[in-house]
């Protein structure tokens, strides 16, 4: 308290004589007339300048003897560890300060300040927890990777930095392409940090990657727990990866255990097409044909999908067309007015050669919506009714330059799937899937096997030649 004061006190007295000092040199012009007991000096500017820097230094010096001689006036007083507190209590300072400038660099993205910086700090603290975070940080922005591997690797070693050290390591992997050592990193840093929101992520990415879907369902779970997901979010992603491992087991030849975990997956997210698809499989096969109906009733209801349609036509391989148009009646009343639910109508009048009403399903889709598959149908509908040649030509020639309509998009980089999948084939996304019509510079992935209609056989084919 003291000392503070007598600091204070120090710098007071020191700016008051310079201010003093510099009255003195403007009034007197170019020299200053300084007197010491009987003798007088005569000073340029220059030399008063000089004297006045020389005074700050000399009393830097001595607040810093001072301190020293406080320190060792107490030590001989018996306090024995004065000293040695004075030079750590300094060694501290400048560490610290070391390493406030160093991060201030790293912020400023000057990496080699950064680094140079941190090897001072821990010359000073010896803190290696502190500075290696600082230097491995200095490493990553230089590029230098060897390096910051060599300090995530020494990170590991103490208990309270060992997560930052394999995460390190794990994002390195994960640069580098990795995967195989990334998704093991990955699994030890959630063990050491469960509740970690931005591990969960990288290890569900990577475990949905791999395809480990039971180890991904398990990563969810401890998502939800730690409350890093949506409840409904939760569900719909243990869906998808329900859906997953439902289909590996079928490969498998599991299926009852595949069919088991279909139906589970459908309870969790009854509007996700796949689910549906798979439980309606499952139920027919278990000779639950009502549950079958219902479940693909209600994904039509969320969203008309042609899988769903063409899982309902399973249901009954063999039944005539009438019959079929008959049956579909249960699938087609959930949404009538949607398009999909007005082509799949024209698709199964067309299969039964009714088509004045394969055309009133239709209506002003053609003009309202011109997709590749509604005007494909015109062409069938038209030929079918028996217009000229060139009005069918018309319908497919418009086709062919016609948007390919709701198809599986990824709402991460935009890219058309080719098939559901829980990951997407471009960018790698987890659960990024939607059935929507695709951008317009996606449209052109159209493939001609697309241009014929779901359940139209031959007839059409000859008028495409
Ligand atoms: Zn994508």
């Amino acid at each position: 308290m003291l000392w503070s004061l007598l600091k204070i006190l120090f710098f007071v007295i020191l700016v008051a004589a310079l201010a003093y000092g510099a009255g003195i040199l403007m009034e007197t012009g170019p020299g200053l007339r300084v007197a010491v007991a009987d003798m007088e000096f005569v000073l340029g500017p220059l030399q008063a300048v000089i004297l006045a820097l020389l005074t700050v230094v000399g009393v830097w010096l001595l607040l810093r003897v001072a301190g020293f001689l406080v320190a060792l006036v107490r030590f001989l007083n018996g306090d024995e560890t004065a000293i040695s507190r004075y030079f750590s209590r300094s060694r501290e300072r400048r560490g610290f300060q070391a390493l406030a400038d160093g991060m201030l660099a790293l912020a400023s993205g000057e990496a080699r300040l950064a680094m140079s910086n941190a090897a001072k700090a821990e010359r000073f603290l010896r803190r290696p927890d502190l500075t290696n975070l600082l230097s491995a940080q200095a490493a990553e922005m230089l590029g230098d990777k060897g390096r910051a591997r060599d300090i995530y690797k020494k990170l590991l070693g103490d208990d309270r930095t060992r997560f930052v050290g394999v995460r390190g390591l794990m994002k390195q992997k994960l640069a580098e392409g990795d995967t195989e050592t990334a998704i093991k990193l990955a699994e030890k840093a959630f063990v050491l940090k469960p509740r970690h929101a931005e591990t969960q992520t990288t290890l569900l990415q990577l475990q949905a990657n791999a395809e480990d879907w039971k180890g991904a369902r398990k990563t969810l779970n401890a998502k939800l727990r730690h409350g890093n997901i949506p409840r409904d979010l939760h569900r719909r992603r243990d869906a998808v990866l329900a859906v997953c491992e439902a289909r590996d087991l079928m490969v498998d030849g599991d299926e009852p255990r595949a069919r088991d975990l279909s139906i589970e997956a459908n309870k969790l997210s009854p509007d996700l097409v796949p689910a549906a698809v798979m439980a309606a499989r499952a139920y027919h096969a278990q000779g639950r044909e009502k549950q079958a109906v219902r479940v693909l009733r209600r994904a039509w209801e969320a969203q008309p999908h042609p899988d769903i349609a063409a899982a309902f036509a399973e249901l009954v391989p063999d039944e005539t067309p009438q019959d079929r148009i008959l049956r579909f009646g249960q699938l087609t009343d959930v949404r009538p007015d949607d398009p999909e639910t007005r082509m799949l109508t024209a698709e199964l009048a067309i299969a039964a050669e009714d088509f004045p009403a394969a055309r009133k399903a239709l209506g002003d889709l053609a003009d309202t919506a011109p997709t590749v598959r509604a005007l494909t149908l015109m062409a069938a509908i038209e030929r079918g009714l028996g217009s000229d040649d060139e009005v069918v030509r018309g319908f497919l020639a418009k086709a062919l330059g016609a948007p390919r309509g709701p198809q599986w998009v990824c709402d991460s980089c935009a890219t058309v799937q080719p098939a559901w999948a829980p990951v997407c084939g471009h960018c790698g996304g987890f659960d990024t899937l939607a059935w929507k019509p695709a951008p317009a510079n996606q449209a052109a992935l159209a493939g001609a096997s697309d241009m014929l209609p779901l359940l139209v056989g031959g007839g059409l084919e000859k008028s495409v030649e």
